[in-house]
């Protein structure tokens, strides 16, 4: 849904690895509360490209702005991004409360707000009577479902998935689908989702950014890239009539 200003910029950002390209001058703009799929083959430059905003990577060149700020150059801490990963990267030795608080302890969030803002996301995500269980305890949805409650608590401006569901069987995948679909209608925040999966694309997103080879060669809502894609690389991926 978006609203009025624009949330994350991306501006003519290069990114090389040596002499590899893998982002080639790629603009993008996302709306504030917009949900953005980043949608292409394997090794077309999602996660690259989602890293860069999400600062754990340095662009070779170009620029990224979030909420007007030019962030491009910041710490990944200080760009309100949280940024959920499909190995769920929870800490193994450490109960779920512990994983989910984590962050805002080493913050210095007061005690009593992060209880607050931990009740509210297990509320959400409902995974209170998980709390005092470790990962090892838990399924694959249940540790996703965590791991997006450690971005839930941060109250970040703009989530980061990058195929958080890939690691999940068929009828979880289609549940947290829509689970992730209602977070994002509770919350009406910016959401970058990362996927090579078509349906994931065409369920999620307010727009998909159809990527190939560390170029976005569409950007559009789903059902104009199914009905009108520009080119036969995004006719072929998306299934539609060419
Ligand atoms: P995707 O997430 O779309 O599958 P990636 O962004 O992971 O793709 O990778 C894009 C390209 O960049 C791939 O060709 C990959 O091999 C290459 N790549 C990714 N990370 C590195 C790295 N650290 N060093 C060299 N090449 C890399
Ligand atoms: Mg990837």
């Amino acid at each position: 849904m978006a609203q009025n200003g624009t949330s994350v910029s991306i501006q003519d950002l290069s990114l090389s690895f040596g002499v590899v390209t893998v982002l080639q001058t790629l603009n993008l703009d996302v709306a504030e509360g917009e949900f953005i799929v980043l949608l292409g083959p394997s090794g077309c430059g999602k996660s690259t490209l989602l890293n860069c905003i999400a600062g754990l990577l340095d662009v070779s060149e170009g620029s990224i702005f979030i909420k007007g700020k030019n962030v491009t150059w910041e710490e990944p801490k200080d760009r309100g991004i949280g940024m959920v990963f499909q190995s769920y990267a929870l800490y193994p030795q450490m109960t779920v409360e512990k994983n989910l608080s984590f962050g805002l302890r080493v913050a210095g969030t007061p005690k009593d707000e992060i209880a607050k803002r931990i009740a509210r996301a297990a509320e959400i995500l409902q995974i209170e009577p998980l709390l005092q269980r470790k990962p090892a305890a838990l399924s694959g949805g249940q540790r996703q479902r965590v791991a997006i409650g450690r971005a839930l608590v941060r109250d970040v401006d703009v989530f980061l998935f990058d195929e958080p569901l890939s690691n999940l069987d068929a009828k979880l995948r289609a549940e947290l689908r829509v689970e992730i679909k209602l977070l994002h209608r509770k919350l009406q925040n910016t959401m970058i989702y990362v996927t090579h999966d078509q349906i994931e694309a065409m369920t999620l997103a307010d727009r998909i950014a159809v990527m190939k080879g560390g170029v976005i060669q569409q950007l559009d809502a789903p059902q104009t890239i199914y009905n009108r894609p520009v080119n036969r690389f995004v006719a072929g991926f998306l299934g539609s009539p060419a």
